[in-house]
C-alpha cells in the first residue's frame, strides 16, 4: 500500500488543472466519497498492525497534499474567472504616478533662486551643531532663556565630552562658520532644517526650515537690509507687496527687527489669513551685533553687516492655504501630490 501511495502522490503532483472541468475530475478521482483516498482510508483496517502507523501517516500526508492542491487551484480559477466577468474593457488603463519635489523643497528652491539672482551665494552648515556656533558666538550667553532645555535638543557625544552639541535651533550658526572661514565682503544665504524641543500642534513642529541671509562689507546699513528684503518679497509675492519692519530683539543683531509683508491674499485690506491686520509676520532680521563680529575676528569699526532669517513652512503654508503644519510631514501622498 505504501508503494501505491507514492504513485498516487506523484500523480497528484503532476495533475494538470487549468480549467474548471479538470478541477472537478481531480476532486472526483481523489477526494470525493468514492474517490481513491477515502477508499484507501477504508482499506486501512486490513493493513497489518506493524505497518499501520506508517501507512496511516503517509495516507494523511497524501490527503493533505491533494486537498491543498485542490483548494489553491480552485481559488486561483475563481479569481481569474471573476476578473474576466467584472472587467470593463472600456475603462482607461491605470496610470503610474510620477513623484514630484516636496512642497517645502519647491518653496526653498524658489526663494534661493531669487537671492542667487542678486548675488547671494548658497552655503550650508551642519544640523548637529556645536553649542559654540549655535549660541556662544551668537552673543547668546549661558544664562539666556533661549538656551533653556525646553527649547533646545542637547546631544551627547560620547567620543568628545569637551564640546557640547545641539540640534541647531536656527540657521544662524552658518553666519559664524562663514565669517570665521572667509574674509569680507560676504554675501550668503543658507537654507536648511532647524530643530526646537516643542510640543507638536497644528502650528508647531519639532523640525522646520529657515533661510538665513548674511551680508558683510564696509558701510552696510539698515537701508540695504530693507531694500534687499523688499526686493525679495516683491519678487516672491508680486510687485504690489509692501514690507514693514517692527522693532524686535535677537541677541546677535542690534538693532533687531521683525519683518512683515502686506497680506498677499487680501492685499492689505484684512482677511482670515492675516487675522484682519493686513500684514503677515515672515521672519526676523537686524544689523550684525559688534559682539558677534568680535567673536569671529572681524573688526566692527571697519565692517558692518545685516542678517535675516525667514521661516519657510510659514511661507509655503500661507501661499497654499495649508492650515496644519503636521500635514507637511505625514507623507500622505494624497496631500503631497496636490503641489
Ligand atoms: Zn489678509
Amino acid at each position: 500500500m505504501l508503494k501505491q501511495l507514492s504513485e498516487i502522490e506523484q500523480e497528484i503532483n503532476s495533475f494538470s488543472i487549468t480549467v474548471e472541468d479538470e478541477l472537478e475530475s481531480f476532486r472526483l478521482k481523489y477526494l470525493s466519497r468514492n474517490g481513491l483516498l477515502p477508499k484507501l482510508f477504508e482499506e486501512l483496517k486490513n493493513v497489518s498492525k506493524e505497518e499501520k502507523p506508517l501507512v496511516g501517516k503517509k495516507l494523511n500526508e497524501v490527503k493533505r497534499l491533494a486537498e491543498g492542491i485542490y483548494n489553491s487551484r480552485k481559488a486561483f480559477l475563481e479569481e481569474s474567472l471573476s476578473v474576466k466577468e467584472d472587467a470593463d474593457y472600456t475603462l482607461p488603463g491605470r496610470t503610474f504616478s510620477i513623484g514630484t519635489s516636496h512642497i517645502i523643497t519647491q518653496t526653498l528652491r524658489e526663494m534661493v533662486k531669487i537671492f542667487r539672482e542678486i548675488g547671494f551665494k548658497v552655503t550650508q552648515g551642519p544640523e548637529l551643531e556645536e553649542e559654540f556656533y549655535n549660541f556662544d558666538a551668537l552673543n547668546t550667553p549661558e544664562y539666556h532663556p533661549a538656551r533653556d532645555m525646553q527649547d533646545t535638543f542637547y546631544v551627547q557625544n560620547k567620543y568628545d565630552k569637551e564640546k557640547k552639541y545641539v540640534l541647531r535651533t536656527h540657521t544662524s550658526p552658518v553666519q559664524i562658520r562663514t565669517m570665521m572661514a572667509n574674509k569680507p565682503p560676504l554675501r550668503i544665504v543658507s537654507p536648511g532644517k532647524v530643530f526646537r524641543n516643542e510640543t507638536v500642534t497644528y502650528k508647531n513642529y519639532f523640525m522646520f526650515h529657515q533661510i538665513e541671509g548674511l551680508y558683510v562689507d564696509k558701510h552696510v546699513s539698515m537701508r540695504d537690509l530693507k531694500s534687499v528684503l523688499g526686493y525679495f518679497f516683491r519678487k516672491f509675492y508680486g510687485a504690489d507687496t509692501r514690507t514693514r519692519f517692527i522693532p524686535s530683539f535677537f541677541p546677535f543683531t542690534e538693532p533687531s527687527g521683525q519683518v512683515d509683508v502686506s497680506c498677499f491674499i487680501c492685499g492689505g485690506k484684512g482677511c482670515k489669513t492675516c487675522k484682519e491686520t493686513g500684514w503677515l509676520e515672515i521672519g526676523g532680521c537686524g544689523m550684525v551685533d559688534p559682539y558677534v563680529f568680535k567673536a569671529v575676528g572681524i573688526d566692527p569699526e571697519e565692517y558692518s553687516g545685516y542678517a535675516f532669517g525667514i521661516g519657510v513652512e510659514r511661507i509655503a503654508m500661507m501661499k497654499h492655504g495649508i492650515t496644519d503644519i503636521r500635514m507637511l510631514y505625514q507623507n500622505d501622498v494624497r496631500f503631497l501630490e496636490q503641489f
